[in-house]
């Protein structure tokens, strides 16, 4: 993983959460996310996925728009 001599934190995507509202797509400012329209999940929406993990920067953005909590940052 991420030698940058900083912490890095990934980014979970609780799939089955998601309503695919986009909010975290609008928030991304490396837009690195989307939704995945090759996948249905639970509730029946297409979720998010994250299309270039390496680009993110751990701002927590996304997190933080998310109105339901589906995506959460750790080590
Ligand atoms: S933590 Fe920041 S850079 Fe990473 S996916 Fe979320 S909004 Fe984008
Ligand atoms: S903001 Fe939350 S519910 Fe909306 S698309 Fe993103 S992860 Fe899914």
């Amino acid at each position: 993983m991420g030698k940058r001599g900083r912490l890095m934190l990934k980014v979970t995507i609780n799939e089955n959460l998601c309503k695919g509202c986009e909010m975290c797509v609008i928030a991304c400012p490396k837009k690195i996310i989307e939704l995945n329209k090759g996948k249905i999940n639970a509730k029946g929406y297409n979720p998010v996925h994250i299309v270039d993990e390496s680009k993110c920067t751990g701002c927590a953005s996304c997190a933080v728009m998310c109105p339901d909590v589906v995506i959460t940052l750790e080590d």
